[in-house]
């Protein structure tokens, strides 16, 4: 029997078929939701990688293999 553990609840879920959990990997869709919100409060930091440092190496652009 498959079982999966919700990422907000912290519950082992059981379920007889994975296709009988539509809401997984959360164990409803209340704790689905939580984990939108969380997204959407900012809760989950999204590190952008914008480094001026990689943008200067970009605009170079000078490779002049393969000519
Ligand atoms: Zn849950």
């Amino acid at each position: 029997m498959p079982t999966f553990e919700c990422p907000i609840c912290r519950e082992t879920v059981k379920v007889a078929e994975l296709v009988d959990a539509p809401f997984r990997p959360f164990c409803s869709e209340r704790c689905k939701l939580i984990d939108l919100g969380r997204w959407l409060d900012g809760t989950y930091k999204i590190t952008e990688s914008t480094k001026p440092e990689d943008r200067s190496q970009a605009e170079r652009g000078d490779d002049e293999s393969e000519r």
